[in-house]
C-alpha cells in the first residue's frame, strides 16, 4: 500500500504561502466562543510537489480512457477531446447566468438551437429538445410525450409498452414511471425483435414500443418499418432508446424508417466523459405530430433574434429539468459536431463498426459468440465455454483482463445471453490497442484451461482487490459492522 498524504507530511513544510486575511479575524469576533476551534487543524504539511505527485498516484490507482481501452459495450467509452475541456471552461460560458434576459444570450441560445437543429438532422426526426439530462431521462420525457399524445387523443384505453427482452434496465423502468404497464417480447433465434410475436401482442391496448437500436446484442434491426406499420395500424408510437447511436451516424436516419420518438446520449455518442456517473445529456428527438407536447421552453429563431419560447405551454408535459439542461454538456455536443461535420460524423460509425468486427473476427476462436454475423459497433461474446469446461466464469474473466491492463467489457448483460460480455472497443482505438486487448482476452482464454484457480483469484494487481458482492449487499452501511 502506498502511504496516505497524511503519512507523507512533513511539519513546516509548505506548497504555498497565503499572505493573512483581515477578513478571518473579523469573522471571529462574530462566531460564538462554543464554536471556535481550540486547536489547530492537523492537515498535512507538504511541497506543491509531494500533493501532484500524491493526486497524480491517486488518480493511476483507477482506469480511464486516456490510461487504456475501456471496451464497457453500451456505454461508449471514446476517447473524448480535451479541446472540449478548454473551450466550455471559457468564462464566455461558465460565466453565464441561467437568470439572465435572453437579449444577453443570444450567443448561447445561437449554440443550442444550432445543437437541435443538427441532433434533428442527425436523427431524421422533425424536432429535437435539450432538456433531460441522461439517457433515462430522455426516455421518461419521450414516454412521458407518448403518454401526452395518447390522451389529447382520447385513448385512454392505451396502457400498455412492449419492450424486447434484451432492453437496458432503464426501458422497462422509464415506461413504470410514467404509469405504463411493460409487456416483454422474445428475441427470435437470430437475436432481432420475432415480427410474428410482436403482431400477437399487439392490440387496441398498445400505447408503444420501445426498441434499442442497433440492439444490445449489437445487430441491427432490419425489420423497422415492418414493426411501425403494425404499430401504426392500432395507433401506437415507435420509441428509440438512441444509446447505440455511435453505429449509425451519417448512415440511418431512425426517423425516416418509422421512429416517432428518439433520445440521443450525448454523453456516449457525442463526446463528454461519463465514466463517473455523469453529468450528461438526454435530448429527445420526436416526429411533427409529437412537437406540441415537447417540455418548455424550446430554443426558436425569429427574424434573426433567438428566444426562450414558452408558446407550446399549454400542451406541453412541462419542464422535466431546472432551467435549459446540463449546458456545459450541450456545449461540447455542439463543438464535437460542428468540427467533425458530416463526412466526420459518418466516419466515426463506420469506424467504431470495423473495430467491432475486427475484435470479433478475432474473438470468435477463442469465446463462444451467439450471433456471428456482422456486428455493429459492438458485439456479445461470452464466457459459457470456459464455464462448463474450466469452471471459471465471465466475472473471473473480466476481473484477469483488469490485471492485464484493460477495463473490463458489460457483463451479464444482456440478460437474454449467459455469462455475456458485451465488447464495444468504439472507434477511438488504433489497430495496436485493439490487438493487445485481443492478445489479452486470448491469454486469459490459456489460463482458463491450465489455471483456473488464478481467474478465481484475480485481479491480483489492483489497488483493490476482488470486492465481495454478497458481503456488500448485506453491509449497505458502513458504518454498522455485521458480524457474520
Ligand atoms: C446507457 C444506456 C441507457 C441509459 O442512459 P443513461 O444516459 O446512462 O441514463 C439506456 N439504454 C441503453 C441501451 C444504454 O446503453
Amino acid at each position: 500500500m502506498s502511504k496516505t498524504i497524511f503519512e507523507h507530511s512533513s511539519t513546516g513544510r509548505k506548497g504555498v504561502c497565503l499572505p493573512p486575511r483581515e477578513f478571518d479575524t473579523a469573522l471571529e469576533s462574530l462566531i460564538p466562543e462554543k464554536y471556535l476551534r481550540k486547536n489547530a487543524a492537523r492537515l498535512p504539511e507538504l511541497s506543491e510537489l509531494d500533493v501532484m505527485r500524491h493526486y497524480i498516484e491517486l488518480s493511476h490507482k483507477n482506469h480511464f480512457i486516456e490510461k487504456g481501452l475501456y471496451p464497457l459495450g453500451s456505454c461508449t467509452m471514446k476517447y473524448n477531446p480535451k479541446i472540449h475541456e478548454s473551450l466550455v471552461r471559457h468564462t464566455c460560458f461558465a460565466n453565464l447566468h441561467p437568470y439572465q434576459h435572453e437579449s444577453t444570450l443570444q450567443g448561447a441560445l445561437e449554440l443550442l438551437y444550432e445543437l437541435q437543429e443538427d441532433l434533428a438532422e442527425i436523427s431524421g426526426m422533425a424536432k429535437v429538445t435539450l432538456q433531460p439530462v441522461a439517457g433515462a431521462q430522455g426516455e421518461f420525457t419521450g414516454i412521458k410525450i407518448i403518454s401526452a399524445y395518447h390522451k389529447a387523443k382520447g385513448n385512454t384505453h392505451k396502457t400498455k409498452i412492449i419492450i424486447p427482452d434484451s432492453a437496458h434496465g432503464t426501458n422497462p423502468a422509464s415506461c413504470n414511471l410514467v404509469g405504463f404497464d411493460v409487456v416483454e417480447l422474445k428475441s427470435d433465434a437470430d437475436g432481432r425483435c420475432d415480427l410474428a410475436r410482436l403482431k400477437e401482442i399487439v392490440d387496441e391496448n398498445t400505447a408503444g414500443f420501445m426498441l434499442t437500436n442497433p440492439n444490445t446484442l449489437g445487430l441491427f434491426e432490419t425489420q423497422i418499418e415492418q414493426i411501425a406499420e403494425i404499430l401504426h395500424s392500432v395507433d401506437a408510437l415507435i420509441y428509440m432508446d438512441g444509446a447505440n447511436l455511435n453505429a449509425l451516424l451519417g448512415i440511418v436516419q431512425p426517423g425516416k424508417i418509422g421512429f416517432d420518438v428518439i433520445h440521443f446520449n450525448l454523453h456516449k455518442t457525442f463526446s463528454t466523459p461519463h465514466g463517473g456517473g455523469g453529468p450528461g445529456a438526454g435530448p429527445v428527438g420526436v416526429a411533427e405530430k409529437l412537437i406540441p407536447y415537447l417540455p418548455v421552453p424550446m430554443v426558436t429563431k425569429q427574424d434573426g433574434v433567438y428566444h426562450l419560447d414558452y408558446s407550446n405551454e399549454s400542451t406541453s408535459i412541462g419542464k422535466v429539468h431546472g432551467f435549459y439542461g446540463n449546458f456545459a454538456v450541450l456545449v461540447r455536443a455542439y463543438i464535437y459536431i460542428k468540427m467533425l461535420g458530416a463526412k466526420g460524423l459518418r466516419r466515426i460509425s463506420e469506424n467504431a463498426i470495423i473495430n467491432a468486427n475486427y475484435l470479433m473476427a478475432i474473438l470468435k476462436d477463442y469465446y463462444h459468440i451467439q450471433h456471428l454475423e456482422p456486428c455493429m459497433h459492438e458485439f456479445v461474446a461470452d464466457g459459457t465455454m470456459q464455464k462448463k469446461e474450466n469452471g471459471v466464469s465471465t466475472l473471473d474473466i473480466a476481473k484477469r483482463l483488469l490485471d492485464k491492463g484493460f477495463h473490463a467489457p458489460t457483463i451479464y448483460f444482456p440478460l437474454i445471453i449467459p455469462e455475456a460480455m458485451m465488447i464495444e472497443p468504439t472507434e477511438t482505438e488504433s489497430i495496436e490497442s485493439l490487438d493487445a486487448f485481443a492478445e489479452a482476452m486470448i491469454e486469459i482464454a490459456q489460463e482458463a484451461k491450465e489455471n483456473p484457480e488464478l481467474l478465481h483469484e484475480a485481479p491480483l494487481t489492483t489497488p483493490v482487490r476482488r470486492v465481495d458482492d454478497v458481503r456488500a449487499v448485506k453491509m449497505l452501511d458502513p458504518i454498522f459492522k455485521i458480524e457474520n
